[in-house]
Formats: C-alpha cells, sequence, structure tokens
C-alpha cells in the first residue's frame, strides 16, 4: 500500500499508546494505576453542563461561525481581559477542536517549508510532531543537566533566519515548572526584535501551587495585538476538567486569525455548538471550580512529595503548577522507556518516558488523579526500583515478593 511519508513518520501519541496497553490490563483484571493521562477526575462544572445542555435541546444544531460562537468569544475575550489585563476584539480570537488544534493551526499558518520552530526541553510531546506535520524543523534547546529551565543564552543562540516561533509551556507539561518572569520578559523582547512569534501553550495558567504565578507574557509587551508577536493559547482541558469537550482558543493578531479561520474552514468547519456552549458556561459560570480544582491537584501534589522524601537514589524537582512530576531516576535505569514498560509489567502502574519529553533518564507521572492513585502508585514504583523500599507489596488482593534484586 502507497501511503504519505509525511503522515506515516509522525509518531503515535506515546501517553494514548499507554493508556491502551493499561486498558486491556484492566480488561483482564489487573488493578492498574494509571499515572499517565493527565486528566482532572472532577465531574463537568453544572454551568457548562446546563449550557450545553440547553443547547442539545433546543435541537438546534448546526454549521456556526467557523471562528467560533460570538457568545463564546465574548466570554474568552472576558477571560483575556481579566486574566491578562488585556483588550482584544472578537476578530483576535479563534475557537478550535482543543488546545492541540489550536496549537496545530497557528504552527500550520506561520511555517513555510524548511523553517525552524524553538522548543524548549523538556515540552509536550506533541510539539515536535506538529511542527514536522507542518514541513518545519523542531530545534530543541535543552537546560543544563539537572535543571528544567533552559538558559536564555542557549534559546538565543539558536534563532537563525529560519525561525518563526519560540513555543513557551509555563507551567510546563511535563516537569511542573514556572519560567521566572525574568525570562519571559527576554523572550518577549527577542521575539518582537527579531520579528519572530512567542506561542504560548497557557493551558495550565491558573493551575499553580503556593502563591506562584506564570506571567503572561502579554505583561512584557508594549505593543498593539495587532503588532503582537505574542500568540495565546488555551482551553478548558485542564482549567476545567473539561478534556473531551475539545475545546481551545487561540489570541492572536486579527490578520493571523483569518488565516487560521479559513484553514479551520477547508478542515474542521469549526467546533460543535454544543461543546462551545459548554465551554461558555465554564467559562461565565462560578469560578470557584477551577480553585476547588487547583486544591485538590496541590493536595496530591503535597502527597506526591511526601512519598518522595523515601524514594532514595530518585531526584525530583518539585512541581510549581500543573498536575505532572518528572522525576529522574538515572539512579536505577537511564532508559526511560525499559523503566515505563517495566513498571508497567511488575507494578501495573502507568507512567510516561522521559524520553518522549526530550528529557532521558525520567519518567512522567500524572498527579491529576484521587490521593489514592498517587500514594500506591508511588508505593509501588518504589517497590518495583527501590532495594531500600520493603519487598512484599500488595497489587489488588495479590501479595507479590520483589525477586528482581
Ligand atoms: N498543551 C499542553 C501542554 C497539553 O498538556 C495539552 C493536553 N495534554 C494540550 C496542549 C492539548 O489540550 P486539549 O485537550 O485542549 O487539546
Amino acid at each position: 500500500m502507497k501511503l504519505s511519508k509525511l503522515a506515516s513518520e509522525i509518531v503515535e501519541s506515546p501517553t494514548l499508546a499507554l493508556n491502551e496497553e493499561a486498558r486491556l490490563l484492566r480488561e483482564r483484571g489487573e488493578a492498574v494505576i494509571n499515572l499517565g493521562i493527565g486528566e482532572p477526575k472532577n465531574k463537568t462544572p453544572i454551568h457548562a453542563i446546563l449550557s450545553s445542555a440547553a443547547k442539545l435541546t433546543s435541537g438546534d444544531v448546526k454549521y456556526v461561525p467557523i471562528d467560533g460562537t460570538p457568545s463564546l468569544k465574548k466570554a474568552v475575550i472576558h477571560y483575556t481581559e481579566e486574566n491578562y489585563d488585556k483588550l482584544v476584539a472578537p476578530e483576535n480570537v479563534i475557537i478550535t477542536n482543543g488546545a492541540k488544534q489550536s496549537l496545530f493551526n497557528v504552527i500550520y499558518s506561520i511555517l513555510n517549508p524548511q523553517d525552524e520552530v524553538i522548543i524548549l526541553a523538556p515540552y509536550w510531546v506533541s510539539y515536535p510532531e506538529i511542527v514536522r506535520m507542518c514541513l518545519g524543523k523542531p530545534v530543541i534547546v535543552t537546560p543544563e543537566d539537572g535543571t528544567f529551565t533552559p538558559r536564555f543564552e542557549d534559546i538565543e543562540k539558536s534563532v537563525t533566519s529560519f525561525t518563526r516561533a519560540i513555543i513557551v509551556n509555563s507551567p510546563n507539561n511535563p516537569s511542573g515548572v514556572i519560567y521566572p518572569a525574568e525570562l519571559i520578559g527576554k523572550l518577549v523582547e527577542l521575539c518582537e526584535r527579531k520579528g519572530i512569534f512567542l506561542i504560548c501553550d497557557d493551558i495550565y495558567h491558573k493551575l499553580t501551587f503556593d502563591g506562584n504565578v506564570a506571567v503572561p507574557a502579554y505583561h512584557f509587551s508594549k505593543k498593539d495585538i495587532e503588532d503582537s508577536h505574542v500568540i495565546v493559547v488555551n482551553g478548558v482541558a485542564k482549567l476545567y476538567g473539561m478534556t473531551g469537550f475539545r475545546v481551545g482558543w487561540v489570541v492572536a493578531p486579527r490578520q493571523l486569525v483569518r488565516i487560521m479561520a479559513n484553514v479551520t474552514a477547508q478542515t474542521t468547519s469549526g467546533v460543535s455548538p454544543v461543546s462551545q456552549a459548554a465551554a461558555e458556561g465554564a467559562l461565565t459560570g462560578l469560578q470557584s471550580v477551577v480553585e476547588a480544582l487547583r486544591l485538590q491537584i496541590q493536595n496530591n501534589r503535597d502527597v506526591l512529595l511526601q512519598e518522595f522524601k523515601s524514594f532514595v537514589g530518585a531526584r525530583l524537582i518539585e512541581p510549581m503548577g500543573t498536575f505532572y512530576a518528572l522525576p529522574d531516576l538515572r539512579a536505577f535505569n537511564s532508559n526511560s522507556v525499559e523503566v515505563s514498560h517495566f513498571l508497567l509489567k511488575k507494578a501495573m502502574v502507568v507512567t510516561v518516558p522521559g524520553k518522549d519529553f526530550g528529557m532521558e533518564g525520567h519518567i512522567r507521572l500524572s498527579f491529576s488523579g484521587t490521593v489514592k492513585d498517587v500514594t500506591d502508585g508511588i508505593a509501588r514504583i518504589k517497590w518495583a526500583l527501590d532495594p531500600a523500599s520493603p519487598n512484599e507489596i500488595y497489587i489488588g488482593d495479590r501479595k507479590l515478593i520483589r525477586d528482581w534484586m
């Protein structure tokens, strides 16, 4: 069968692949704990349910404007003013099928073949793949060993005449770090000086702990939105735990939004009005749901930190936001793919190899589930890897004895 070389080279999403493996194990009755997927366990906020249900029961579910329903755009404009102190027009906003499509449309709309996009490691797995799908070249900048924040000098050195954008994701998936405001300020200045875009994937921007804040890039720009080099991507998936509704958005200069609207018109024709109504309900409804979710996730993070105290050999940089931690397990095995497979096979815990995030020797743990998932999951990981931990454990109702050390 002759198939596209470009499409065939796209790698499978490692998180989705591991989830599938975990699902099959669960079907066989195994007591699998999923620390792989980043998905809060909360129910959909009531205002989102009511708003989407009202749309559905109206029976009027038809094509809607390609770039989003006017009322959801209005809610996004309000959100941008409140959280970014930035006043934008409806022409600066486009609604997409999740933040993932936002990123795809932005990158597709700004790249010419062979153009480069700078990606900061550790990075979300989809960035390099999306850049490659758009015929561009991902350029990875990796921090000094032992940190998760690349140095500004190294980023600046990577800029060439082909660079079109830098992607920043802070709070960061997979490390949980928040980049210092000073770094964001320098990146805005660099992008404005060089005429390149700063794509801010802000999907976790409210999920921060201990009073830490991710200062928005807009704060460092004096430019008007139409001349702005800052592009903001956001969505309802993580903020409200509404992963299944598939609603994200982009705030950008109107010239870029117009092109993205054409791309959308020729691909998806926009987002289902039922989902858009749900997103609107979430954005305009009671915002205490976001704080409740943040507190629950912060508590999970605290539990994770406590459990790691007795994990001899593992090095952990404390997550300041998101629901991910990226421990360094090189003391046990520097091959993260081997570690993840070992943990699934022996301890029935799903994790994601750091290699997929450009951080070999580490594994990503999601603490978006229950406290029990976090405590039991880490106990199992310690049991599987750490000779100092007790060599017996209960997994489901089976007592297992470690016999590989
Ligand atoms: N960006 C980052 C950093 C993410 O972690 C995710 C989801 N895992 C997305 C974007 C995509 O979000 P959505 O579900 O809205 O497409």
